[in-house]
């Protein structure tokens, strides 16, 4: 289960509680507000909090001592240009605060972005939940030819390496919990197994649960490097794992800035950045003249890249 009765109570007594505020709000992620969505299979992205909303990019932006808005399009203009300019401080004037269910190897990619404040549950201080992702059968696919980093998300494993590999997935996950428990002489609610044991402290017993284990944290972090994590961990590059969480967590975006989401899209998403060569090949093609991979100044790589996003076969 994804999230326990009682706490899908607490979220309902949670979401009955209405405070009034001076404080700028946005409509659409107040109606979203604690609940969680689904991830994976016993994942979760819920925001708990946030600061701010499109109206405070713009009021920063200008330094108002009121609201700062003017008409919407002029707004929607001035976001759009400091996403294009990379005027980014005003973007940090906005705040979100995230609960997130997540398996310990995704747990360990995300991490790595620096910028966010985060607490996580502690293995140490309580028992780690019988709960592992399993991934579903059409995600299992074999290693990339070209991308040595991940999947080849287009060759599936067949039906018979399949029922194998979720074999191997289910047994060892169910028996290293099972050593688990052993250690630490406690059953998955806490209860006392053996009252002869003194049990192994949680800290050390923890130490040979699978990385597919389940974790949570409380994530916080600005709209400016929230953004960078998104357009890192939306793209097509980042593992399918992480990448589901990212397009939950875009989709809140939407809802709460929904100004700054547009311009997101159309000046980091969408778009692209392109080095000296790589421009001069395109300004070349503008111009219809005919320009070769060796004599561009860009690798074979690049070069394919390039084509790639240009849609050039
Ligand atoms: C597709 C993909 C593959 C990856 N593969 C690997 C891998 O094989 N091995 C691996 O180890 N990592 C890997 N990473 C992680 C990657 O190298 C970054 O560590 C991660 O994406 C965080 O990026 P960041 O530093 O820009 O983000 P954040 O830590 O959120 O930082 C945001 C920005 O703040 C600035 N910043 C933050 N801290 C510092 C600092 N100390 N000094 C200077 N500037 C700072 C930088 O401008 C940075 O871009 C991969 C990431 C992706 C998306």
């Amino acid at each position: 289960m994804v999230i326990k009765k009682q706490q899908l109570a607490e979220i309902a007594e949670l979401r009955n509680q209405t405070n009034h505020t001076l404080r700028p709000v946005s409509k659409e992620l107040e109606e979203v507000l604690y609940q969680p969505f689904n991830v994976l299979d016993h994942g979760f992205v819920r925001v708990i909090d946030y600061m701010g909303n499109d109206s405070s990019v713009v009021q920063s932006a200008r330094v108002s001592y009121g609201a700062g808005t003017k008409k919407v399009n002029a707004d929607k203009a001035l976001i759009n240009y400091l996403m294009a300019h990379r005027h980014t401080t005003p973007f940090e004037m906005c705040e979100i605060k995230f609960h997130i269910k997540l398996p310990i190897f995704v747990a360990r990619q995300w991490i790595r972005h620096r910028t966010a404040s985060v607490n996580e549950y502690s293995a140490r201080y309580s028992i780690v939940e019988d709960e592992f992702y399993i991934p579903q059968a059409q995600y299992l696919s074999a290693q990339s030819k070209v991308n040595h980093q991940g999947r080849d998300e287009t060759k599936i494993l067949n039906k018979e390496e399949q029922k194998k590999v979720l074999q191997i997935l289910k047994a060892d996950s169910t028996n290293a919990y099972n050593n688990y428990l052993e250690m630490i002489n406690q059953d998955a609610d806490g209860n006392i197994v053996d009252n002869n044991k003194e049990g192994l402290a949680r800290e050390l017993a923890r130490m040979n649960l699978p990385l597919n284990c389940y974790t949570q944290w409380y994530w916080k972090i600005d709209l400016h490097n929230l953004l960078h994590f998104l357009n890192l961990r939306a793209d097509s590059h980042a593992q399918y794992e992480i990448r589901v969480y990212a397009e939950v967590m875009l989709d809140l975006v939407k809802k709460w800035v929904p100004h700054c989401y547009e311009a997101f899209l159309k000046n980091n998403k969408t778009g692209k950045n392109f080095s000296g060569p790589a421009l001069q090949v395109i300004k070349d093609k503008l111009k219809g003249k005919e320009i070769k991979q060796e004599d561009s100044g860009l690798s074979v790589r690049e070069w394919g890249e390039l084509m790639t996003i240009l849609d050039i076969k």
